[in-house]
């Protein structure tokens, strides 16, 4: 049973118990939840700096340069993108949404790479007159209406192929998407025809190749799988006349939710360097979009008890928070540690933690052995990542407050939305 002994907390330090109080960085969670109610997103600024900065440390190589590129949809507010831009970083984004929130943070289109499998006409104009950097192509159709698109607006796209290198990552099913019966990615079989083929095409230039094989990742095997088939590619274009500037991994690193060993940045990205240096592809840009290992431990989901409720079969904890608010356990039975605010002597009772949406689906953790009693704050660690970017409005309920904790000082980077936000925009018939 995962979780039973949680003597240090999974996740960052900058959340931890002070005493028998969680804190977030200087500032106790129950300060949080009083000054901005529950359920409520709470980000450490300190944890999300320290991950980027253990990336830019990580990229460090003799001769292979790392470009970072933060995949927005894990935590898209605005304060988070601006944090990381701040840093240098750029940006992997999947929807022309994305980018003008890249934009609005202050990041550099130059920097972006755009990524995903089904991009509009719109979005490629929106993309290409903002100058994104390149556009990762994920079918011969797709590259063919992008040379359409960019030839309309008199540019010349940069574009890298994402091929799909058939491996398993390991991982749930709905996160694993370098396998090739997955949507992602070009077939093997079919890039080197299709980099020849760009070539011929007057809108779009090569410029590199691409993949990004899964998420929660949490061995390099993998990866290193994935990167001999990728540069067995980039040798098989270049001697057909490609030329390949960039090699972009993808992103996918895992973090520790409970009993996880994934590796660190470091631990990750050297021996992928090592391999491109070894195999004679040193003095090229690799290219990662880190995701889930810039932002998730850095946040937690701020809940409060309503109900203990017991039923002959189990005793249920009924809190204020949703599968509308935090989907991850619903949608792939993720688990996430779950503590109480304030530690309590007694005796612990299993709980199944639920909300009050009105699908039994509706749970944040099940079986998990707590001191608890009603209206206790309960905190969900590890909830940096696609958890406010998740969540919903089912049942009508406005989403959470995101709140950035900066030392002693509490940021409220959202207000929680209200029920007239949620109807604003609706009409009634005549
Ligand atoms: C989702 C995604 C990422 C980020 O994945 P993480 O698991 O959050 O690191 C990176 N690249 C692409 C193309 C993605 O779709």
């Amino acid at each position: 049973m995962k979780f039973l002994h949680l003597s240090t907390l999974p996740g960052d330090p900058h959340i931890a118990y002070r005493q028998n109080t969680l804190f977030i960085e200087q500032v106790g969670a129950s300060a949080v939840a009083e000054a901005f109610g529950t359920p409520t997103y709470v980000y450490s600024r300190g944890a999300i700096e320290a991950a980027a900065r253990q990336y830019a440390e990580a990229a460090a190589h003799d001769t292979v340069r790392v470009a970072l590129r933060y995949a927005v949809k894990a935590n898209s507010n605005l304060a988070v993108l601006q944090l990381l831009a701040r840093l240098g970083w750029g940006f992997d984004i999947v929807s022309g949404g994305e980018l003008q929130r890249v934009l609005a943070a202050g990041g550099q289109a130059g920097k972006v790479v755009f990524s995903g499998v089904g991009k509009t006409a719109a979005e490629m104009r929106l993309a290409l007159d903002a100058g994104v950097d390149c556009f990762n192509v994920e079918s011969p159709n797709e590259l063919a209406l992008l040379d359409r698109v960019a030839a309309e607006r008199g540019k010349t796209a940069r574009v890298a192929l994402r091929v799909n290198p058939d491996v398993d990552a390991g991982t749930h099913p709905y996160i694993s998407t370098g396998l090739k019966t997955n949507k992602f990615g070009i077939a093997q079989e079919q890039a080197v025809d299709l980099a020849v083929r760009i070539a011929l095409l007057p809108h779009v230039q090569l410029v590199g190749i691409a993949c990004h094989i899964g998420s929660q990742i949490t061995t390099v095997e993998p990866y290193l799988d994935a990167l001999d088939k990728v540069l067995d590619l980039v040798e098989a274009m270049e001697r057909k006349g490609a030329r390949i500037e960039h090699i972009d991994l993808g992103g996918g690193l895992g973090i520790r939710y409970s009993d996880e060993t994934p590796p660190t940045a470091q631990q990750w990205l050297q021996p992928l360097l090592a391999r491109i240096a070894a195999r004679g592809f040193g003095h090229r840009t690799v290219m990662v979009e880190p995701g889930r290992s810039v932002v998730g431990n850095a946040g937690v989901l701020l809940t409060r008890t309503l109900f203990v409720k017991s039923t002959p079969a189990k005793h249920f904890a009924v809190v204020d928070a949703g599968m509308n608010d935090l989907i991850r356990p619903a949608l792939y039975h993720a688990e996430q540690a779950v503590v109480t605010v304030q530690r309590r002597d007694g005796a612990p009772r299993r709980y199944d933690i639920v909300g009050p949406v009105c699908e039994s689906a509706d749970w944040l953790a099940r079986d998990r052995a707590l001191v608890l009693d009603e209206g206790d704050l309960l905190a969900v660690l590890s909830s940096g990542a696609y958890g406010m970017v998740m969540a919903s409005n089912y049942n009508s309920r406005g989403r959470p407050a995101e709140v950035l904790i900066d030392g002693n000082e509490m940021t409220l980077l959202r207000p929680r939305e209200t029920a007239e936000q949620l109807y604003a925009s609706e009409r009634l018939l005549p």
